[in-house]
């Protein structure tokens, strides 16, 4: 019951039964036409060759007389007759001594001088076609001896105007109507049938690739998202089969990201959590002196402070994917605000030993909000102190390239192998984790830059030698006056 409900809503029946539809609707309308066109032609030669026959008749001299003698030459099947009025009397005359069953309104208008077509039915005989014309005689009068075979006209006769009628059998053009009507009974269903078998031929061939690509796809979706769809051609269901492949493979680097991220996460958490887990039990074994109380104390507290700053991070990105994170954007004059974050940064540079300068010399102004903008500028800052043995220096610079202001961070420091510089910007991507780990890294910060200047419609671009240095550029559009 499902199979069959299954084929009833597939695309292919439905094609085929719409294909067989507008087939049959187009092969009922050209029978039909061809039928009611030739149909037309017959019966319009029939009546061409009625009014040409009746022309010729009407041009025989003492016509009238001759078909009552019964000498008139006659051609296979056709029928002629005279009627007139003789005193009073409607008369006839007819070459085959038949009478045409005839309607007098034909006649009466006949003689008046309107001439008509009609069909009437005769026993034997069948069908027929007749003209009723009407005849003016040139000599009127007719002699009775001339009468051979009727009887009635024994004297003679005065014809001013009779009617003129001609007829012949329909009987040939209804056999090759019904000829081509039974060719097109038989003709018009097997030309069905054989469409009907080469649509569904047509169809199961058309929608293979799309079975194989539903097939695979369900596949994919039961066991890995390694696999792929895999369609030669290269129409549109080859092109589908790509973008299927691509969206595929978006999805399985989505995925590895997302299980890379959280085991990333969770191993950042676990490592100061069992630090401080270790520090406990060992600081509650025994009685300890108060300095070594303090010690235990002060690595719980920075773990802790460690595994706050994580969370913290992770909690604005989470926001920040799911599109929550608020910005308001205000206009910043750079110059005033890197000189305001300067008196930070210095203590800290003081405390390692690191010399900080900057060169601001252009008042550039930017549309930005001041919240994550500071964070943006202060993480740089702080991996430029992080990443920078004691006795180095680090430089701030404002400048403007086009209609970008760029804010750049240069250091003395470690430096970046330019092989991994393409990953730093990536979720927890760290060069040295040990290295980061002991300066108090979590490896977020660059991400959440990256995350900052797409926000403002920015770039962040770094530059880094080995033991040499690093410069981080952030650029921001500025606001142009209008
Ligand atoms: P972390 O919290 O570990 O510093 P970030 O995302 O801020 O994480 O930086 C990612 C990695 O990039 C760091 O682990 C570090 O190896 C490298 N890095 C960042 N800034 C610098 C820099 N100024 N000098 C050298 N290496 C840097």
């Amino acid at each position: 019951m499902n199979k069959i409900k299954n084929i009833i809503n597939s695309i292919k029946f439905r094609f085929t039964l719409w294909y067989l539809l507008v087939l049959s609707i187009l092969m009922i309308m050209l029978a039909s036409g061809v039928y009611v066109t030739l149909s037309q032609v017959l019966h319009h030669n029939l009546d061409e060759s009625l009014r040409r026959r009746a022309e010729q008749i009407s041009n025989f001299r003492d016509v009238i007389s001759i078909v009552a003698s019964g000498t008139f030459e006659e051609e296979v099947e056709e029928l002629i007759s005279f009627y007139f009025y003789s005193e009073k009397n409607l008369r006839q005359i007819s070459h085959k001594e038949i009478e045409i069953p005839v309607a007098q309104e034909i006649i009466d208008l006949a003689i008046s001088g309107i001439s008509s077509f009609s069909t009437i039915e005769r026993s034997p005989g069948g069908k027929f076609r007749l003209y009723a014309v009407c005849y003016t005689p040139d000599n009127p009068f007719i002699r009775p001896d001339r009468f051979r075979r009727s009887q009635d006209f024994q004297e003679k006769l005065e014809i001013r105007r009779a009617a003129l009628i001609v007829a012949r059998p329909v009987r040939d053009i209804e056999a090759t109507l019904k000829g081509l009507l039974q060719i097109l009974l038989i003709a018009i269903p097997l030309t069905l049938v054989c469409a009907g078998g080469g649509g569904v031929f047509l169809a199961g061939r058309a929608f293979k690739p799309v079975e194989q690509i539903t097939d695979t796809a369900r596949e994919i979706e039961e066991h890995d998202l390694s696999r792929r769809i895999t369609v030669e051609t290269k129409d549109e269901l080859g092109r589908l089969a790509d973008t299927l492949n691509q969206m595929i493979e978006r999805l399985e680097k989505a995925f590895n990201r997302q299980k890379q991220f959280t085991s990333d996460a969770s191993h950042e958490l676990r490592a100061p959590l069992a630090i401080i887990q270790a520090e406990s039990t060992l600081a509650l074994q025994k009685v300890r002196t108060p300095e070594a109380y303090q010690r235990s104390l002060e690595i719980i507290s920075q773990e802790s402070d460690h595994m706050s700053g994580v969370i913290n991070q992770l909690l604005t990105l989470a926001r920040a994917d799911a599109g929550k994170e608020q910005f308001t954007f205000e206009t910043i004059h750079l110059q005033t605000f890197i000189r305001d974050m300067y008196a930070d940064v210095e203590i800290l540079c003081r405390e390692k030993n690191l010399q900080l300068e900057a060169s601001l010399p252009d008042p550039l102004t930017v549309k930005g909000d001041k919240k994550s903008l500071k964070r943006l500028i202060y993480n740089i800052l702080s991996n430029a102190i992080r990443y920078t043995a004691p006795g180095g220096s680090i430089l701030i610079t404002l400048g403007r390239e086009d209609a970008t202001a760029v804010v750049s961070v240069s250091d003395t420091g470690i430096g970046i192998p330019s092989n991994e510089l393409p990953f730093i910007f990536e979720r927890f991507y760290r060069v040295d984790e040990a290295r980061s780990r002991s300066e108090g890294g979590s490896g977020l910060g660059l991400a959440m830059c990256q995350y900052i200047v797409d926000m403002h419609g920015g770039l962040i671009e770094v530059e880094s030698q080995t033991q040499k240095g690093s410069t981080f550029h952030i650029k921001l559009p500025l606001v142009t006056d209008r």
